[in-house]
């Protein structure tokens, strides 16, 4: 048997990170293709540029899916430019394309998340999507990224709910790793978690419960605080380092069960992958005392505990059954749970899972 952890290069975080971006990315290169978002160029485009300081810069808009299409001509591009890094800039489907496109580039790659929303800017992994956004397949990279620059004034300046979203993606990391070391089953880095990588689960979830309250409120006064600071890094590094190493397991497979409802588009992974991780515990039948905790935390930073804060309402069970067929599909993580698992249990787990959110709302 054997254990495994990865990370990324280097990962560096603070205010002001991008006005230094030169400094860390002329290691890799000065010829750079960044891949960025609309949103990211406008809030900071012009920030980064200057940060970049004399590296030759071409800059590319991301066309707003990671999929094979977008990935190719993102490929072609960085030929087309004699790129010798590429730089991807914005939110995770952005950065997870820039990371495919340098892995077939043969190039290193940089990411600079603008807001904290989910663990993808650290890992060696990038989410596949049809052009239509429906999960895929996951595309597993043979390394994490060469840098990750973490510029918290960006987190600050983003709307709440992307940092709230971020804390939901990593509220799964400790209960995933869980699920994968009792079960003994491998991670993304080729053997069973390592101690490394449950104590930073331990201390992502140690995170949020402790400071996740006063980060969401503080990027809603736009402060930069070290309440949030502590949480980007938990939403980012943590998370991170936590589901790659540590493993996931039933919640990100019943979120991807969840993508194939057209209702659920409108929401964020992480807001799918928190009530995803309730489902999880009450699947795995934990303490009432654990999932109430889990279930106070989700409400009080405006994550969801109903079904029908996900946009599915008056639910049929038929709709509940596809989600559970489509995390209990071959190969997906949900086999890494400790117990076998079918789909009728997944649409009862969601069942229940809903009405407990909605007890927690009636008081
Ligand atoms: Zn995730």
């Amino acid at each position: 048997m054997l254990t495994a952890f990865i990370s990324p290069g280097k990962y560096v975080q603070g205010a002001d990170v991008l006005d230094q971006a030169e400094d860390f990315i002329k290691q890799l290169g000065t010829n750079v293709l960044i891949l960025s978002s609309k949103t990211a160029w406008k809030m900071a485009g012009d920030r980064l540029e200057q940060g970049l300081g004399d590296l030759t810069v071409t800059v590319e808009e991301f066309g707003g899916e990671c999929s094979k299409i977008e990935i190719k001509r993102i490929e072609d591009l960085a030929v087309e430019t004699g790129a010798e890094v590429i730089v991807g800039f914005g939110g995770g489907k952005a950065l997870d394309a820039a990371k495919a496109a340098a892995y077939y580039s043969n190039l290193p790659v940089v990411v600079i998340p603008s807001i904290a929303a989910s663990d993808a800017p650290c890992s060696a992994l990038a989410v596949i999507y049809t052009p239509a956004g429906e999960f895929e397949e996951y595309l597993v990279l043979p390394h994490n990224p060469n840098l990750v620059l973490m510029d918290t004034n960006l987190v600050a300046a983003s709307p709440a709910r992307f940092l709230v979203a971020g804390m939901g993606d990593a509220l799964a990391t400790k209960f995933e790793a869980e699920a994968v070391f009792t079960a003994g089953k491998d991670t993304l880095a080729g053997g069973v978690p390592t101690g490394a990588a449950l104590a930073l689960a331990d201390l992502c979830y140690e995170t949020l419960i402790e400071y996740g309250r006063m980060a969401k409120v503080a990027v809603e006064a736009g402060a930069v605080t070290p309440a949030l600071e502590q949480v980007v890094e938990a939403n980012t590094l943590l998370s991170g380092l936590g589901f790659e190493s540590g493993g996931l397991a039933a919640a990100h497979a019943i979120h991807n069960g969840f993508t194939a409802l057209e209702a659920t588009h409108d929401y964020l992974h992480g807001e799918k992958v928190a009530f995803s991780t309730l489902v999880q515990l009450v699947l795995e039948g934990q303490s009432t005392g654990l999932i109430y905790e889990v279930l106070d935390f989700c409400d009080s930073v405006g994550l969801p505990t109903t079904l029908s804060q996900l946009g599915l309402a008056n639910p049929r069970k038929d709709e509940l059954l596809k989600v559970g067929q489509l995390a209990t599909a071959a190969g997906e993580t949900i086999y890494n749970e400790p117990f076998p698992v079918d789909a009728a249990m997944v649409a009862d787990a969601i069942l229940a899972t809903d009405a407990y959110g909605t007890s927690i709302k009636e008081g």
